[in-house]
């Protein structure tokens, strides 16, 4: 069987695209492996109407309204190859099975790299974030740390003094030159040179409620409600590679690139989701999904199949 889409990634994204779809009574398979970028997180913020909500309950909740609709099929499992057939592609999964459809949808996030600190990555998403927004009005106004990675670190420790009294970390990534160092004090920012060497403290159930405590070379530790930090982050599957889809470099790693539609450089297929933007978050990666799903339609309705790959 051939379905008008293959979204590979059900996620904010990907299930906020086939609802669109279903909506419109046409045949969606998802594949999703289940590996949210949030999954770390106990609560996520700044979605309209879910503020505070374990990200797992609005990924569940959606999931089942969208299965609702009869047109939608969900196959749990890792989508491996994806290739252009003359109607449209094929995906192939871990287990060898294919699929065919006439359009594919990207919804596949971002893997975050983290700096390799000892105890960090046990505490991502607990008491160690990247994005301010989320995470930052929980803190209550407490000590904020900001773990350096690059020079890039400098526009997040100039924008968390609005979240409490921040320290930036250097931990010898770079030296702040004579105009950052006076753009921060005016932040008052306190800045640290030393080396961290380890990241301690309970991993809290609320953030903020327990210190986390940053051990620096020579012994200090220094206790904060919570730490910032800019990881590098990667499209999390190769199929836009594979496919020849063009991509993007953002600040902090490369994403799939899009038109305003939501469409790759590969007639047919489309992204969306942080996979397709620089920075993401859940509101956006709906947004996008939606605009995704329409456009997506608009395809199936209006664009002959065979100009559309001759194209290709
Ligand atoms: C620690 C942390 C906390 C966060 N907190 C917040 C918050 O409070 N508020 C907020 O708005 N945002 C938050 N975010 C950002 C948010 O997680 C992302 O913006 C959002 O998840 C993006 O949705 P998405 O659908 O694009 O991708 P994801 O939610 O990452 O989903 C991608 C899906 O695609 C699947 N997939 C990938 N490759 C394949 C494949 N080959 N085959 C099958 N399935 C595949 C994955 O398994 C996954 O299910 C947080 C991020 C992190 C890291």
């Amino acid at each position: 069987m051939s379905y008008d889409t293959i979204i590979v990634g059900g996620s904010y994204a990907g299930m906020a695209a086939a609802l669109q779809l279903a909506r419109a009574r046409r045949r969606v398979l998802v594949i999703d492996e289940g590996i949210r970028r949030n999954r770390f997180a106990f609560h996520s913020h700044g979605f309209l109407g879910q503020d505070g909500r374990p990200p797992g309950d609005i990924a569940a909740e959606a999931r089942d309204q969208l299965m609702r609709y009869p047109t939608v099929t969900w196959e749990t499992g890792r989508a491996e190859k994806a290739e252009r057939t003359d109607n449209g592609f094929r995906i192939t999964d871990a287990d060898g099975r294919s699929r065919e459809g006439r359009r594919l949808l990207l919804a596949v996030g971002v893997v975050d790299d983290l700096p390799p600190i000892p105890g960090l990555a046990e505490r991502w998403g607990r008491s160690v974030f990247h994005c301010p927004y989320c995470h930052g009005y929980e803190l209550m106004q407490g000590r904020i740390g900001v773990i350096a990675v690059s020079g890039q670190s400098m526009h997040h420790a100039l924008m968390l003094p609005d979240w409490g009294p921040t320290t930036l970390l250097l931990n010898g990534t770079f030296e702040p030159d004579a105009d950052q160092s006076a753009h921060l004090a005016r932040r008052g920012v306190v800045v640290e040179t030393d080396l961290i060497t380890g990241i301690g403290g309970e991993p809290a159930a609320d953030p903020g409620t327990e210190p986390v405590k940053v051990t620096l070379a020579g012994g200090r530790r220094l206790p904060f409600a919570g730490l910032f930090v800019l990881p590098k982050s990667r499209v999390a599957s190769p199929l836009a590679a594979q496919l020849g889809c063009m991509s993007e470099d953002g600040p902090l790693g490369a994403h799939i690139r899009t038109d305003a539609m939501q469409e790759t450089s590969v007639p047919g297929v489309f992204a969306c989701g942080d996979a397709a933007r620089a920075a993401g978050s859940v509101a956006l990666a709906v947004g996008a999904g939606t605009m995704a799903g329409t456009a997506l339609h608009r395809s199936l309705l209006f664009c002959d199949d065979a100009e559309l790959f001759a194209r290709r």
